[in-house]
């Protein structure tokens, strides 16, 4: 296999003010200064060796996400950074998450000051009983404090999440999006609310109840979708929307099936490795990873079956589909070749897309993905694929 010559990083801050009542990523609360240090110097001894087995030629992006990165006190966010830049060179794209109520001017100069150029922000709504509804540690008034501090004093790149599908009146997503375009941020992320098993919001019956029904939370997510093609926005990944030039470079990264490594509790890598690719998995739990931030994983060799689906599911996500000559080049076979039937039944019913070129969604195939995705993942059963696939770089 071919030199690493592209790695995208990505760090996990496992810590959170408080967990909110729909979320299922894997953080901590309750932290103070010396844990958070602590984890911070484990995630650079993690790095450390992870880039000595893995001798990626550059990293070209970095995402610091969690978990809550803006919890960390600037002064030693400035140091863990400031350690981090001169372990990894100069990158072409580098986000930090941040949450409006631990977003400070101080926290904003040391991102600058540290070769950040990008900001993704939960907002999630801007509705004062829905914020509570929904558990998130920041009120309106965090909202607006935190909106005027980066419009004061963020130069770089923003991006917005916002959540579809919660209850309330038809018209608030739309007012939600009225605010979270202004300033006219880059990017913004718009994620239907989905109620993960496990979490206080999946065990609350009440709360379910007032859930929006499917014909309304439709009607929602396509008024929505005109309303972001009107405005310039390009929805270049399902739940993803950017000006032209402003997508995420580091999130295509996954949705092009490129090496990434994750680092921290709960994160999830696929790097090639003595001729396989491999997912390496770190353990979802802080104190364990704490003991042994540099072995505090498992990994798994993808078979070629698992991998060609994989490839399925994140290009299928996106408006530029999976290149075919990229599936060649790791399958030694066209993606109209390895599930004929699925790719014709789909072309014909004017959800997919297939030219020599790329395999892609339309508008309206981006909507169906799941139904495409069970039929991709009967057919690729019987396909004939590779002992061994290749992992060309780039
Ligand atoms: S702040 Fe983000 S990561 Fe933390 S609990 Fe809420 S949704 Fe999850």
């Amino acid at each position: 296999m071919a030199n690493l010559t592209d790695l995208s990083l990505y760090i996990h801050i496992p810590f959170c003010v408080k967990r909110c009542r729909y979320c299922d990523f894997y953080s901590e609360t309750g932290a103070g200064v010396e844990l958070i240090d602590k984890t911070l110097n484990a995630l650079l001894l993690s790095l450390d060796v992870s880039i000595r087995r893995l001798k990626p030629e550059n990293i070209g992006t970095v995402f610091i996400g969690g978990g809550t990165p803006s919890i960390i006190a600037p002064a030693s966010l400035d140091r863990f950074l400031r350690i981090l830049n001169s372990r990894i060179g100069k990158v072409s794209e580098f986000s930090v998450e941040v949450n409006p109520e631990s977003l400070s001017r101080d926290l904003l100069e040391v991102l600058s000051a540290n070769n950040v150029n990008r900001i993704s922000m939960g907002v999630q709504t801007y509705d004062a009983d829905l914020l509570s509804w929904l558990g998130r540690p920041a009120g309106v008034e965090a909202l607006d404090r935190a909106d005027n501090m980066l419009e004061k004093y963020w130069q770089g790149r923003l991006s917005r999440d916002l959540l579809a599908s919660l209850p309330g009146k038809p018209d608030r997503l739309q007012k939600d999006l009225n605010r979270a375009l202004i300033g006219e941020p880059g990017h913004l992320s718009l994620y239907e609310l989905t109620v993960e098993p496990g979490t206080p919001l999946a065990g609350s019956l009440e709360d379910l109840k007032q859930l929006p029904d499917e014909q309304s939370a439709l009607d929602e997510w396509f008024t929505a979708m005109s309303f972001m093609a009107e405005r310039g926005y390009d929805r270049y990944e399902i739940s993803n929307f950017a000006r032209k030039g402003d997508e995420s470079r580091h999130n295509l990264t996954y949705w092009r099936m490129r090496p990434y490594l994750g680092i921290g509790p709960g994160a999830a890598s696929t790097v090639p490795l003595d001729d396989r690719i491999i997912r390496r998995q770190e353990k979802r739990d802080l104190i364990s990873w704490l003991s042994n931030p540099t072995g505090s994983y498992t990994e798994s060799i993808l078979t070629s079956e698992e991998l060609a689906l994989e490839h399925f599911m994140m290009g299928l996500r996106t408006s530029e589909g999976l290149s075919v000559n990229r599936f060649r080049a790791v399958f030694g076979m066209e993606p109209a070749e390895a599930v004929p039937c699925t790719v014709d039944r789909w072309v014909s019913s004017g959800m997919l897309i297939s030219d020599s070129a790329s395999l892609r969604p339309t508008s309206e195939g981006m909507d169906l993905l799941e139904s495409v995705l069970s039929d991709i993942a009967v057919e690729s059963g019987k396909t004939r694929w590779p002992d061994l696939c290749l992992w060309p770089q780039p």
